[in-house]
């Protein structure tokens, strides 16, 4: 059967399908970061499907993870302090700032034809004097709404994210980030956290984070109804609270495909987590051999970038054996490690 179905997200069977199709190979790689790094922009209707990493080749254009809409990297210092080198030696890439993408959103979305970027400028509705409950609240944590795909500290950083997981490679992954000094961040599956809440705490422990990635991995996710959507999210990130005990932070939320719209980027926010996009799309997903992993990174990658792979869904041996070298490499350009921005 069809790697790439709508049907729910089913990682322990191998046979899932992480979230992207699998028909895009044929498209303008340098169309795809650009569309990425632009946060998947609009026009990418076909690249972004395969870089957004949307699962169904018939699946819609996404507003993806589109307009980051980051603000320019801070410096370091905060919290979120990067890893790992810092030291920008032998830059391999002139060191444009990183990708800023125009946010503008895809204009066919169907759900969300606006800008992520909020409008601070529009008042806020004033509720009627009645009794009704009010609608769902805006964000009370802060949280900024607009898909990132930038580190939070910018220069030469990196953040490593690893979704659909946990699963039966992220203990080889975590292996391999501690051999390296490196921090990564896990989209997960809240079913699968909560099947392995000890491995949730292992990557709480060395000082890695949570990102949601819904319950069951429905795609295409911006199609559910909103209520479907805010407890696809809702209940992913309690579980993942659950398994990594009290205290647990859930910073971001990935829609499973890069499906993300205004509604869910503003229901994510509201339970605190950002919304998590990339610049770099591995496709290791696809299994494309470990060198095709690696030439993506090395091909897309800016100082800043947000790296996609997978610990989960599936077979990872070559996403494995590809972050083997990744590491060294990463190292051997400078790049120090860090999370995304919040
Ligand atoms: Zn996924």
């Amino acid at each position: 059967m069809p790697e790439h179905t709508s049907q729910p997200y089913r990682s322990p069977s191998g046979r899932s399908r992480p979230d992207r199709s699998r028909s895009d190979r044929s498209r303008s790689k340098r169309v795809v970061r650009r569309g990425l790094a632009a946060g998947c922009a609009a026009m990418l209707a076909s690249a972004v499907l395969a870089g957004c990493g949307t699962a169904q080749g018939a699946l819609q254009p996404q507003p993806g993870p589109s307009s980051p809409a980051s603000p320019a990297p801070t410096t370091p210092g905060a919290p979120a302090g990067p890893t790992g080198p810092v030291s920008p030696a032998t830059p391999a890439t002139p060191t444009p700032t990183p990708t800023q993408p125009k946010s503008s959103q895809p204009s066919q979305s169907p759900q969300s034809p606006r800008p992520a970027t909020p409008k601070p400028s529009t008042p806020a509705p004033q509720p009627p004097p009645s009794t009704t409950p009010p609608p769902p609240a805006p964000p009370a944590s802060g949280v900024a709404t607009s898909v990132v795909s930038s580190t939070a500290h910018g220069g030469r950083t990196v953040a490593l994210t690893f979704d659909d997981g946990p699963g039966t490679a992220t203990g080889q992954i975590l292996d391999l980030l501690a051999q390296y000094g490196a921090k990564a961040t896990f989209c997960q599956i809240g079913p699968q956290a909560a099947a392995d809440p000890a491995v949730v705490r292992r990557i709480l422990a060395a000082g890695h984070r949570l990102c949601d990635h819904s319950v069951h991995h429905p795609q295409p996710f911006a199609a559910l109804s909103h209520d479907r959507q805010v407890s696809e999210i809702s209940t992913a990130r309690d579980m993942i609270v659950r398994a990594g005990g009290p205290g647990t932070k859930v910073a971001w939320f990935r829609a499973p495909g890069g499906g993300f719209t205004a509604s869910n980027q503003q229901v994510a926010a509201s339970y605190g987590m950002r919304p998590l996009g990339w610049s770099v799309d591995t496709r290791d997903w696809a299994k494309p051999g470990v060198p095709a992993i690696l030439a993506a990174v090395q091909r897309e990658l800016r100082p800043g970038g947000v790296i996609l792979m997978h610990d989960g869904g599936g077979d990872r041996s070559q996403t494995v054996a590809a972050l083997r070298q990744l590491l060294p490499w990463l190292a051997s350009q400078g790049y120090a490690f860090d999370f995304p921005a919040v």
